[in-house]
């Protein structure tokens, strides 16, 4: 059997033919894209969190929101990740992703953009 290398469209990983959907996007970027939404209401939950914390107010139910939320998104990971191992790495970058951003946004709102590659900026003020 000799399987078709294609390149991901979002990610630019090189992966197998039947490994990606109709768009050309790999398994983990269908994944991804399908819990895109909770991510960023764990990033709007997280910075939420932050700015209680830093105030000194009560934050407890929030953490358990986040909590709650960070159990919906693994279980839609898993749903479509079969490697377990995998799954589990995906979802903690992911989430830590979305920390990331919530802290160098330093509790303000930011304008969402396309593309999540722009964690790297170290634009921290
Ligand atoms: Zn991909």
């Amino acid at each position: 059997m000799t399987a078709i290398k294609v390149t991901c469209r979002r990610c630019g990983r090189e992966v197998n033919s039947a490994e990606c959907d109709s768009q050309l996007r790999c398994t983990l970027c269908v994944a991804l894209s399908l819990v895109s939404q909770l991510l960023s209401q764990y990033e709007k939950l997280w910075a939420k969190r932050n700015r209680y914390r830093r105030a000194g107010a009560p934050h407890k139910a929030l953490e358990e929101q986040i909590g709650r939320l960070a159990i919906r998104i693994s279980t839609r990971l898993h749903e479509r990740i079969a490697n377990r191992e995998l799954a589990a790495r995906t979802l903690n970058s992911a989430l830590e992703h979305a920390r990331q951003r919530a802290d160098t946004a330093g509790g303000k709102i930011v304008v969402p953009r396309s593309g999540q590659e722009i964690v790297g900026s170290g634009a921290r003020a």
